[in-house]
């Protein structure tokens, strides 16, 4: 092997640390945090003179009411906040994050990501404590991904032994622990070498069983290959080796199968001049899977995990990433619905990705028409989440 091929898959092996933040960093006990500034929850407001964005377009200027934490159905007793003409958007949902501490959530909120899926972060504990935050970023979390012997995360010292998987027969063990200890969803990590491609799909199939979806990271073609053929739901990052040819999009599309490209992060690892990532590999990845018409969500892998080599900033990077997607040939319209309305069908988060009476009140009011010019989302007026309007710390 050359000292390039080598340098490549020592390289790889680093991205797919990546997987995995906070590991063995406790988090500074919430509770000696600053708590956010907020407003009363409970107070009802009508938001007048708004221009919602519905799905599809820009409605024309409306009210619209915050009351309990959700969308209300009348303006009656609400306090009015003239809105000024200015743009509506649901809360920003990123399909990948890894939590840090409660820094994270204020980060995201300021930037009106409402949503965040963390996609591997440990111990339990530091996922539990950013929780249910009244007033900050909401989380889902897979907690603890399976990993192969002699990986990279497998030699973090603190690394749970249980989700070092050396064959099938330790999957359902693996599944079962991560539900116990309140994973929303499975995290595999796909490295070729790495799990075998029996371990993969026998976790599949266990955490199927238990009703939870499966996340793959996968940042080869072979690698992605690997998660089509175990039939997880979502496979998370865009091969950067290679772009991915037609065919193989097209298995994306009709397996039902997701793609979170983070092209946020693949341009961070494309810039570092390894040979054999190029970013523009990803982006032609990212073309493919359009073309085919796979869905393809928002998502950026922003962290603060020691060792990784590049940090996308926490908020301020999916609204890059729209960019990036725009770049890549989705229109802005698909570019939004990528961070609203599919991440939350995707999850199963039924209440959000929406402005609509009942859903959660997580709100962007924006100056400008991001459907025009998708940079319009970073003209932040006020976010809500929950109903709360967030107040960034000072
Ligand atoms: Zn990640």
């Amino acid at each position: 092997m050359c000292m390039n091929d080598r340098n490549r898959r020592d390289f790889l092996k680093t991205a797919a640390v990546t997987g995995i933040a906070a590991a063995g960093v406790l988090a500074v006990p919430a509770a000696a945090q600053a708590a956010p500034s907020t407003a009363d929850a409970k107070e009802k407001i009508a938001l007048t003179n708004v221009r919602v964005f519905d799905g599809t377009s820009l409605t024309s200027p409306r009210t619209v009411v915050i009351e309990n934490g959700r969308i209300g159905l009348t303006a009656l007793g609400a306090r009015k906040i003239d809105g000024g003409g200015a743009t509506l958007l649901p809360g920003l949902i990123d399909a990948h994050i890894h939590l840090q501490d409660l820094s994270t959530l204020q980060q995201l909120a300021s930037y009106g990501v409402t949503t965040a899926l963390d996609m591997a972060t440990f111990p339990p504990a530091l996922v539990d404590s950013l929780r249910g935050r009244p007033g900050l970023t909401d989380i889902r979390s897979a907690g603890t991904p399976a990993v192969a012997p002699g990986s990279p995360q497998s030699q973090i010292p603190t690394f749970p032994a249980d989700a070092v998987l050396s064959g099938p027969d330790q999957a359902t063990a693996f599944v079962r622990a991560r539900i116990s200890e309140g994973s929303d969803y499975i995290k595999i990590i796909i490295d070729v070498p790495g799990l075998s491609p029996e371990t993969i799909k026998a976790v599949t199939v266990a955490a199927h069983v238990r009703g939870k979806r499966v996340m793959a990271h996968a940042t080869t073609a072979a690698s992605a290959g690997v998660a089509l053929d175990a039939g997880v739901d979502m496979i998370h990052h865009v091969p950067i080796d290679t772009a991915l040819t037609a065919s193989a999009a097209t298995r994306y599309t009709t397996s039902g199968t997701v793609s979170v490209p983070t092209l946020t992060m693949m341009e961070g690892f494309g810039g570092l001049g390894i040979p054999g990532m190029d970013y523009a590999a990803a982006e032609g990845s990212v073309v493919a899977l359009r073309r085919a018409g796979t869905r393809i969500l928002a998502g950026t892998d922003s962290n603060a995990t020691p060792g990784v080599p590049v940090h996308p900033a926490y908020g301020q990077s999916l609204h890059h990433e729209l960019e990036l997607l725009v770049r890549a040939g989705l229109t802005p319209r698909e570019a939004l619905r990528s961070a609203t309305s599919l991440p939350a069908q995707s999850f199963g988060l039924l209440d959000r990705g929406a402005i609509l009476p009942g859903y959660r009140a997580d709100l962007l009011l924006i100056d400008g028409d991001p459907l025009a010019d998708i940079t319009a989302t970073r003209a932040i007026q006020r976010v809500w989440v929950g109903g709360t309007e967030y107040t960034p710390v000072a």
